[in-house]
């Protein structure tokens, strides 16, 4: 993941939700949108409380936390971007606010 140059109060704006923190890891999950992995169909439904995507047609579920970095994990998401940020202001990848 490219880690975008910006500064804590504009991470927190964009990362402070498990909602946005969803909605990143689907951009890169699916760059091109989401696409049902079972039907194709391109309409989802996120279920916050779960943290899964869920097809509008077949109602198949997709896990956004099935990458391995997440996997096993109840870390709300927003704790993990935090957890990125920190390790890319460390490396002077994100500017100081
Ligand atoms: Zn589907």
């Amino acid at each position: 993941m490219k880690m975008p140059n910006i500064s804590l109060l504009e991470w927190q704006k964009r990362f402070g939700a498990e909602r946005s923190c969803a909605n990143t890891l689907a951009k890169v999950l699916w760059p091109q949108g989401f696409q049902c992995p079972q039907c194709g169909y391109q309409r989802y439904n996120f279920i916050a409380t779960r943290r899964f995507y869920q097809c509008s047609q077949c109602r198949h579920q997709v896990s956004v936390t099935g990458d391995p970095l997440f996997h096993a994990t109840k870390t709300p998401l927003v704790k993990w971007f935090w957890a990125i940020y920190s390790t890319a202001s460390n490396k002077g990848g994100v500017s100081a606010p």
